[in-house]
């Protein structure tokens, strides 16, 4: 099973989309966090899109339909994917399409305001990768990544004038491939702006359909 999870920064597609992989035994497959890998383990990719990530802008489709492809081939992914962050573009989605069947598209929808309110509080564990948040997802100890202790940061892209940029992009870019989910009569739309476990309940009620 594949299901593609989208909508704007903040509307807590990570969050949903960790849930569902779990749930399902799927691959939670976000590309932010691959690409952050390998900027981490200093790849030629990872040289590569630094400074394009860094202004919160989209790196270039032969990039990520690798990285896709080479995820697809691997044993964790064998049950299917979550795709959280992808695809981004019409180009990706051609890409896409061609590569794997996709059973459902979710999108999780939110105001710009709230995804702007939701981001600037968000904090990110640089070691693990893992996501909070300051208002309704918070480490247990103030400041401090759960898993591993590490001091939480603010991403870079996390700032007012990426975070714009960022948005700018979904709405250009990615929320108008939902017409192409739309036809293929596989979208379902729903309220991110719920507590995370009714926006969880609505999805897997959207699932069973
Ligand atoms: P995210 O973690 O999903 O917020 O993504 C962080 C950044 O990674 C984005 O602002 C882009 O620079 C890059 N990125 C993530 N997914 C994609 C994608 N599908 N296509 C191109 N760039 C991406």
């Amino acid at each position: 099973m594949n299901i593609i999870l989208f909508g704007p920064q903040g509307s807590g597609k990570g969050t949903q989309a960790e849930a569902i992989a779990k749930e399902f035994k799927l691959y939670h497959f976000s590309m932010g966090d691959e690409l952050r890998k390998e900027i981490k383990n200093k790849t030629e990719i990872g040289k590569k899109v630094e400074a394009i990530m860094a202004k919160g802008e989209l790196v270039p489709t032969e990039i990520t339909s690798q990285i896709a492809l080479n995820i697809s081939k691997s044993k964790e992914s064998k049950n299917g994917m979550v795709f959280d962050g992808y695809p981004r573009s019409a180009d990706q989605w051609v890409f896409m399409s061609k590569n794997f069947k996709i059973d459902s598209a979710i999108e999780l929808t939110l105001s710009d305001k709230e995804a702007i309110d939701r981001i600037a509080s968000r904090r990110i564990c640089p070691k693990c990768g893992k996501n909070y948040n300051l208002i309704w997802l918070k480490p247990k100890v103030a400041g401090l990544c759960d898993v591993d202790q590490e001091k939480l940061i603010q991403r870079n892209d996390d700032k007012p004038k990426e975070i714009k940029e960022r948005l700018k992009i979904y709405y250009s870019q990615t929320e108008p491939l939902k017409k192409e989910y739309k036809n293929l009569g596989i979208l379902h739309v729903i309220c991110g702006n719920k507590p995370i476990k009714d926006v969880y309940s609505d999805i897997l009620e959207a699932l069973k359909q």
